[in-house]
């Protein structure tokens, strides 16, 4: 196994102190450790936000990119070397206000991508305007006015776009987190995780002491198994149909862990070299498709 050390750069991690990001890159650092992937197979693509600095602290190959276009950027990546792990870290405002239609088309698309959403329900770099995960009606700390739009809920868009894995996380578990993210890499198809990250500098609301008052696991409940066994559309609905109702849960209780994974439908890369022999043509595309054909 990598150290978790090898996952770490010299960069001043200029987080605000008690920042829920802190948790999530240290269960990513670890997950890649245990996963063993080396950091040069490894991409890590980020939009604005305090989430985006991820790919300055995160000892992989990064990209800081434009605001929202973290999504389409990452497909390129992965469609041009298949072999990468490919991460895309932003938060909810960046993924799921300019950057939704891009959201939405990665699931349509289930290329093998791993979303992670930085979800503080708040702009935090600048200054805690009211993201698209913050209710109508509620108020953070800088905000003059109540909000007056609704949410977006994560776990239901990600489900009714197509992603083949989604799940929920807290960013202060961060050993529940490290492992839903190692099994967010091994799934074959696109991938989010939408993670809950107290920011204790703008969101007076969202705390660590609410979580605790409302958090439990998926997988504490009876019976409860998010994976599709094989391709039969039947289950394929069940499961579906019960993720989307949990999803629902956001009061006094509020799941986390995994609520929906099918590793039964094609990948994009299996469907593009399928459809499009230039593509089987590419290298380093060719070696890696040609290996999973066992040719
Ligand atoms: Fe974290 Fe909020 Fe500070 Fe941004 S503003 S670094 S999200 S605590």
């Amino acid at each position: 196994m990598a150290s978790e050390a090898a996952y770490r750069t010299n960069v001043w991690v200029d987080w605000c102190p008690a920042c829920g990001n802190f948790g999530i890159l240290t269960a990513m650092q670890r997950a890649l450790a245990e996963l063993n992937i080396p950091p040069d197979k490894v991409v890590d693509v980020s939009g604005i936000g305090c989430s985006g600095k991820t790919s300055h602290f995160l000892n992989v190959n990064g990209v800081h990119n434009l605001h929202g276009r973290s999504i389409p950027y990452a497909e390129g990546i992965k469609l041009a070397n298949p072999e990468l792990t490919v991460l895309v870290n932003g938060g909810d405002g960046d993924l799921l206000g300019i950057g939704m239609a891009h959201f939405v088309a990665l699931g349509r698309r289930n290329l093998d991508i791993k979303v992670i959403i930085h979800d503080n329900q708040v702009y935090g770099l600048t200054k805690g305007q009211a993201s698209p995960t913050l209710r109508a009606g509620q108020r953070v700390k800088s905000m003059p006015l109540p909000n007056m739009q609704d949410w977006v809920n994560p776990i239901s868009v990600a489900l009714a776009s197509g992603y083949t894995f989604v799940a929920r996380a807290y960013a202060l578990w961060i050993d529940d987190l490290k492992e839903i993210l190692k099994a967010a890499i091994k799934h074959r198809g696109a991938a989010v995780i939408d993670v809950l990250q107290p920011c204790p500098t703008w969101n007076n609301i969202y705390t660590p002491d609410f979580y605790k008052q409302r958090l439990y696991k998926l997988d504490s409940e009876k019976d409860w198994d998010p994976y599709v066994k094989g391709p039969d559309p039947k289950e394929v609905a069940e499961k579906l149909s019960r993720a989307f109702a949990k999803a629902q849960e956001w009061g006094d209780r509020i799941p986390v862990g995994i609520f929906y994974a099918n590793p039964y439908v094609e990948s994009f890369v299996d469907n593009v070299s399928k459809v499009n022999p230039m593509y089987m043509q590419m290298s380093p595309a060719k070696n890696v498709i040609a290996k999973d054909d066992g040719t």
